[in-house]
């Protein structure tokens, strides 16, 4: 069968389950969605079992479009909009998307848009004949949600054309009957940095996560093995990534630089958020002199070719493959990618940066499954001493180390990664002022960490149950509390240094850069100060060398060197971590279901990596395994 023939086979079936009275004028693949035009959708919007009821029997998602001849003129479409949801959803614009046939609709309230169980929105669409695409206005506005959004509006056509091409490719008929699947390990593996898988059936090839080891001094240490015969971009599927951080998703759009014309799969969070790392991760390389692996048009290209996934949600990503994410605890919008290959022959779950703990953003990574064969699980805390101390101990720590400090008026440096830790610990910090444990002084935000949050608020719905109540129902988003203010300039620095008590955030999270360098070098010979680090401090950096207890360091000023005497207090709390410590991973392993068959270990050094795959067989008796790089295992 060729592909016109699986599209007329799907037109066939759509018409026969579809009501006569429905005028169905055209039928696409867009990505993998099936899209549906129909000059009288209100039949279908009407009666919704009629289109779920075709999306079980045909076990793809569908999208109902009108055609574009019966919508509503536009300047009417707004009128009736804003007439239906009146003040309370606090619509901030509407645009329109002429091509597929979507008003967009920016608002405060989404809720209020949708309605209960989606009745606003089908009044909406049998009103108008538009398809409503609800937005939420970020509470806290954000540069790269704007950029995105932007990107999309501006480059409809060029979007719907990707799709289609998409489309095209996942619907293809299968060819090859070859049930045998393999894995090679193309990064991240007896190692932390680089993450990339590349799963091979039959019939597909897709790759999950894409990353740079950004600590990597050697380019061939930095990359993942694209020099391998098991790679070959132009018969690449699709890409899947598990979450934003650079060492899963830095890589990216090196692909599109290449010529990868697929789809890149995440969530929303992951991909507004790694499209602000990729940026930035361009400009650090590009100000430190180093060869760029690519360019701002291949974030661009990334974008475009991006299709975002809920949790839960069942997604064809190639003939023979379904995706579905899990939530992985670690940061918002992380995933345990879930892979169902060929009708059930076999199922894979890439448990990669996951936290099995409750924290304050995040609800704890999922442990179950439909069904599961191999597992993939991280070992970054995976040596048996490897046992952080509890949640509450380090909230503890931390109250006593700032109270501490105002008593001596001096100020707090917490050196954090933008994505992740410093959301984590500002809401440790509001929470500590909220019950009065701490006193109310202010909490400063410098670099990436206010563009993150606004991006993490902008979408509560991958928050924490408790955080997304707050940000829902009471209005007390932490992240807008008064408290706590953005750093923009140096004379703001200045003033902030020679202030009153107070507690600075700032990124880097190992002082190899950034802001929080600047003011370490203000702080660090004054004895009533302290620094507290909240994460992993890598080999080598300036942070590692701090933490083991040097009493002066070399740094850089205005070109010279200058030697600084460091006299502030320095503390390190461990338990903040967005990892599973090694209790947590055995948890995972005891607590997973159904039982893997097979258990790969990876993102670990190496010996924690071995130390814990050996645990996991000795536990489970099961087959396990802590391949290197380079490595290709058949898995069935
Ligand atoms: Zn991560």
């Amino acid at each position: 069968m060729s592909y016109k023939e699986v599209l007329e086979q799907t037109s066939k079936d759509i018409h026969m389950e579809l009501p006569n009275n429905a005028e169905i004028t055209r039928i696409e693949f867009e990505g993998p969605e099936v899209a549906v035009y129909s000059r009288n959708p209100r039949v279908l919007v009407d009666d919704e079992t009629i289109v779920k009821g075709l999306a079980k029997k045909l076990r793809k998602r569908i999208v109902i479009r009108s055609d574009p001849e019966v919508r509503l003129p536009k300047d009417e479409t707004i009128y009736v909009i804003t007439e239906l949801v009146g003040k309370e959803g606090e619509i901030t614009t509407i645009d329109f998307d002429e091509l597929v046939g979507e008003v967009i609709i920016e608002a405060l309230k989404p809720g209020v848009i949708i309605g209960k169980s989606g009745e606003m929105l089908r009044t909406i669409i049998s009103k108008t004949l538009w398809r409503p695409n609800v937005m939420r206005t970020p509470p806290i506005e954000s540069r790269v949600i704007k950029t995105v959004r932007h990107l999309y509006q501006e480059h409809s056509k060029k979007r719907q054309e990707i799709l289609k091409t998409i489309g095209k490719r996942i619907h293809r008929p299968i060819i090859y009957r070859d049930d045998t699947i393999r894995v090679t390990a193309l990064g991240g593996y007896a190692e932390v940095g680089r993450s990339c898988s590349l799963i091979q059936t039959g019939e597909s090839k897709v790759l999950v996560d894409c990353g740079i080891n950004v600590g990597s001094n050697s380019p061939n240490n930095t990359f993942p093995r694209f020099d391998l015969p098991e790679f070959d971009i132009d018969n690449l599927d699709a890409v899947v990534i598990s979450h934003a951080h650079l060492d899963h998703s830095g890589f990216v759009p090196y692909l599109f630089k290449y010529g990868y014309k697929g789809a890149v799969y995440a969530t929303k969070p992951t991909r507004d958020l790694m499209t602000m790392l990729q940026i930035d991760y361009l400009d650090v390389a590009h100000k430190e002199g180093k060869t760029l692996p690519y360019e701002q048009k291949d974030i661009r290209e990334s974008v475009l070719h991006t299709i975002v996934l809920n949790y839960g949600e069942v997604t064809d990503i190639s003939p023979d493959i379904r995706l579905t994410f899990h939530n992985a605890g670690h940061i918002v919008g992380s995933t345990i990618p879930h892979l169902h290959i060929g009708e059930g022959i076999y199922n894979i779950a890439f448990a990669q940066d996951i936290k099995f703990a409750r924290s304050n953003l995040l609800d704890p990574a999922n442990c179950r499954f439909p069904r599961l064969e191999t597992l993939f699980i991280e070992s970054t805390y995976g040596k048996p001493q490897d046992i952080l101390p509890p949640r509450a101990e380090c909230e503890k720590m931390l109250r006593n180390i700032v109270n501490d400090t105002i008593k001596k008026n001096g100020k707090v440096l917490i050196p954090v990664l933008a994505v992740g830790r410093a959301q984590e610990i500002l809401v440790v910090l509001e929470n500590l002022m909220k019950t009065k444990e701490i006193p109310t002084i202010p909490i400063y935000t410098d670099g990436m960490i206010r563009e993150a949050s606004a991006i993490t608020t902008a979408h509560p719905e991958f928050l924490s149950k408790n955080l997304r109540e707050r940000i829902f129902h009471a209005g007390q988003n932490p992240f807008l509390s008064e408290q706590m203010k953005h750093v923009a300039s140096n004379e703001e620095r200045e003033l902030i240094v020679q202030g009153d008590p107070a507690i600075i955030v700032a990124t880097s999270g190992m002082l190899n850069g950034g802001p929080s360098v600047q003011y370490f070098k203000e702080l660090c010979s004054d004895p009533n100060n302290a620094l507290v680090f909240v994460s992993y401090q890598g080999k080598g950096t300036m942070g590692s060398k701090v933490q083991k207890g040097i009493t002066e360091i070399q740094m850089m000023e205005n070109r010279k060197t200058v030697m600084y005497h460091i006299e502030m207090q320095v503390h390190s709390i461990s338990g903040f971590t967005g990892h599973s410590d090694r209790r947590e991973l055995e948890n995972f392993i005891r607590k997973v279901t159904p039982k893997p068959e097979r258990v790969i270990v990876f993102h670990g050094e190496e010996s924690k990596a071995n130390k814990f795959a050996s645990w996991v067989y000795k536990t489970t008796k099961r087959e396990s395994m802590a391949p290197p790089n380079g490595t290709t295992i058949r898995l069935r």
